[in-house]
């Protein structure tokens, strides 16, 4: 099922980067209203948003809503919207999958009513102000702030599943949690998992290009068979396509550690590229040029 809540167009995941980037959502006061919120449903209780920043899962049911991510404030009318489309409820919990603006834009709405639950450090970096790219990013109002907190892993026992919320140590941040619903058979992976595009991995803020690996080769193991996976930016995704980003990061990286050991300079690593095969995943945010430059600063930082 794909239904469109407000037809209009052409939001990529880049723009909704961006702006989690730049750290706020002043640039969407022209245009938000052009965004759509796209739902689908993806298996059980689980249904997958897109429109405007990181991809939002939602489990839908007799309980009420289990949110997972919220984009940005700008839109968290549309994503109610969506939500009542599809059966609504009460929205009872706000799950982050780590700190960054396009997955807790929504916080200070949602949290009025809803109570958020993330990883510790998601709450530390939260409520204080950030600084990324040069820019501050101001620390949320209260009711943004993730109410309940937890350092490795907790559990909801919501819409007839234990949603079990797992800590993923230093991939994509230092507070990623990846949300298993284990009888709708789906995964959220939050930010762990870009799919068929680069990922942006945010070294600034605990993130980790082998770490993230590591992660993403545990989350294969841990994830059972015939899983939907709904990744943190890009289309919804099969173990197959994780078990492909997988060889992308494993691959792209071995490249430039080999341009390291060669004593290459970074120019020199930028233009010799890599395999042709990964060229689709260079997009407008994290571009060849930039995921070489981030894989060589976590190599040798
Ligand atoms: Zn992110």
């Amino acid at each position: 099922m794909n239904r469109f809540i407000k037809v209009l167009p052409v939001y990529t995941v880049s723009f909704g980067l961006l702006l989690a980037l730049v750290g706020h959502s002043a640039q969407a006061q022209d245009t938000e209203e052009e965004i759509i919120i796209t739902s689908t449903h993806v298996a059980g209780n689980i249904y997958m948003l897109q429109g405007y920043g990181g991809n939002i899962g939602a489990s839908i049911g007799e309980d009420g809503i289990v949110l997972i991510d919220d984009q940005f404030a700008k839109v968290a009318e549309k994503i109610t919207t969506a939500l009542d489309s599809l059966g609504g409820g009460k929205l009872r919990f706000v799950l982050n999958t780590h700190w960054h603006g396009d997955h807790t834009g929504g916080n200070e709405i949602f949290g009025k009513t809803a109570t958020i639950v993330a990883h510790e450090n998601v709450r530390k970096r939260l409520t204080v102000e950030q600084k990324q790219f040069e820019r501050v990013i101001p620390a949320k109002a209260k009711e943004g702030w993730p109410v309940i907190t937890f350092s490795s892993s907790l559990s909801i026992h919501f819409n007839g599943e234990e949603i079990e919320v797992i800590h993923f140590p230093h991939g994509h941040t230092d507070g990623d949690a990846v949300i298993f619903f284990p009888e709708s058979n789906v995964i959220h992976t939050g930010d762990i998992m870009f799919s068929g595009m680069f990922p942006f991995v945010d070294l600034d803020h605990g993130g980790d290009v082998a770490l993230l690996t590591v992660d993403v080769e545990k989350l294969i193991e841990m994830a059972p068979e015939g899983v939907k996976i709904i990744p943190g930016h890009g289309p919804l995704s099969t173990i197959d396509e994780l078990k492909l980003y997988l060889t992308m990061l494993k691959e792209t990286s071995a490249t430039i550690q080999a341009g390291i050991d060669s004593g290459k300079t970074i120019e020199e690593i930028q233009a010799a590229g890599l395999d042709e095969k990964w060229s689709s995943w260079n997009w407008s945010f994290i571009t060849t040029e930039k995921w070489i430059a981030t894989v060589h600063r976590s190599l040798t930082q």
